[in-house]
């Protein structure tokens, strides 16, 4: 018979959407960037027919919704002086376009009094041409306040990457992680991710409204069982003390752009155990001299010499956003390589905040890996910490065996 031609897309505007899990990870970071306190995530067969996010942040500008999937725009860029660090948050302006070229993307949004629809295809609102997205207009609809993004039949125009893709069941066990991963490293936000059709979620963390303070041990419990809760230790790492206060603040303004904690755990925490040889605390003075050094603080929970399991779970957190790295993974396994016994490993959640300017920004955006500035010094420094958060435990251990 006689086939039809495809149409034709550039790769290079898909690239960074391998899987649903990715256009997952994309939304969620969008979701948390509007600051909003709840996400519920809705799927069917693993995101491939349907992955909708919706959240209760700022919303979209009906004004915007027009040129909401061309590329290269965003909304997170205040100054021309932000251009240097923007792309080491990933705020490339491309997610959303990405996500229009392989899928049916449509948007229902409310900032204001009224909510709003539109539906995207490559780049541009369906029914636009090339060149004048305002040919037509977003739609009036009923919605609550925030966003809901909805994204179908991923992959329908790409066949080959669709059949590369197992099965929707391992699909969705990578959603589950994603949404776990942001869930932990966001405490104060409640996240659910459920299929569609089905009443209880498999994933549901309380808001901060209902349970302020589980914070992110509370949270490593609910989502990977009390068994490793129990064995779990905080650590925490500085590149100087007299630069940590100043590194937080900043980050937290760029990336949030609001002043109370958006991630990571609050000092508060008192489930885990607390390790921080720096205890002598400096004085807070604000707008101090900065350090011509890259400045970076890191907090990690980590399971101690009682816990293993027969694959290691790390959880890394960059700048608040979700990322691999084989070096700094590799020394952290490293260091447990005496404490465990052979050929199992520990649980491990690190939250690393370094100045954007240390962060490698030509890193390629389809891969997760990350480089950053002083990847040897803060690895060793990172691990040193580890180890002997893990000596001390192991000490008091003993001392209490003794008494
Ligand atoms: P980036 O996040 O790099 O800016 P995206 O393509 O992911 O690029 O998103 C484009 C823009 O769309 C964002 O800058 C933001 O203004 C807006 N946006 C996307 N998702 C949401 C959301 N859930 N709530 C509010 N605004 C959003
Ligand atoms: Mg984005």
């Amino acid at each position: 018979g006689h086939s039809f031609p495809r149409p034709i897309i550039r790769l290079d505007e898909a690239l960074i959407i391998h899987r649903p899990s990715s256009a997952l990870k994309e939304l969620l970071e969008n979701s948390l960037d509007a600051h909003s306190r709840h996400i519920r995530v809705t799927v069917k067969e693993g995101g491939l027919k349907l992955l909708q996010i919706q959240d209760d942040g700022c919303g979209i500008r009906k004004s915007d919704l027009p040129i909401l999937c061309n590329r290269h725009t965003t909304s997170k860029l205040s100054k021309f002086s932000d251009l240097s660090r923007l792309s080491t948050y990933g705020f490339r302006g491309e997610a959303l376009a990405s996500i229009s070229y392989v899928a049916h993307l449509s948007v229902i949004t409310k900032a204001r009094r009224c909510a709003w629809k539109m539906a995207y295809e490559g780049g541009r609102p369906i029914g636009s041409n090339a060149g004048n997205n305002d040919v037509v207009d977003p739609k009036p609809c009923a919605g609550n306040e925030g966003t809901i993004i909805t994204v179908e039949d991923l992959f329908y125009n790409t066949p080959t990457r669709l059949s590369a893709l197992r099965s929707p069941s391992d699909e969705y066990a990578r959603i589950l992680d994603v949404v776990t991963r942001y869930a932990v490293h966001n405490p104060h936000v409640s996240f659910t991710c459920k299929k569609a059709g089905l009443s209880t979620p498999d994933i549901s963390t309380p808001s901060s409204i209902s349970n302020s303070n589980l914070g992110t041990s509370g949270l490593i419990k609910l989502l990977y069982g009390p068994s490793i809760a129990r064995d779990l230790v905080r650590v925490i790492a500085s590149s100087s003390k007299k630069t940590r206060a100043t590194v937080r603040s900043r980050q937290r303004r760029q990336v949030s752009g609001k002043d109370d904690v958006i991630g990571g755990a609050s000092d508060k925490d008192e489930n885990a155990m607390d390790i921080d040889e720096n205890n002598d605390e400096e004085s807070s003075d604000d707008g101090d001299i900065v350090d011509p050094e890259t400045e970076w603080e890191a907090e990690a929970y980590i399971t101690n010499a009682n816990y293993h399991m027969k694959k290691m779970v790390f959880l890394l957190f960059i700048n608040h956003r979700s990322v691999e790295s084989s070096r700094l993974k590799r020394a952290v396994e490293a260091v447990y390589c005496g404490i465990l016994p052979k050929g199992t490993f520990p649980f491990v959640y690190l939250s690393l905040d370094i100045d954007p300017a240390g962060v490698d920004v030509n890193v390629h955006p389809t891969k997760r890996e990350v480089h950053f500035l002083k990847e040897d010094q803060i690895t060793e420094a990172v691990t040193d910490k580890i180890q002997n958060a893990l000596a001390g435990q192991s000490q008091s251990r003993t001392f209490e065996y003794q008494t």
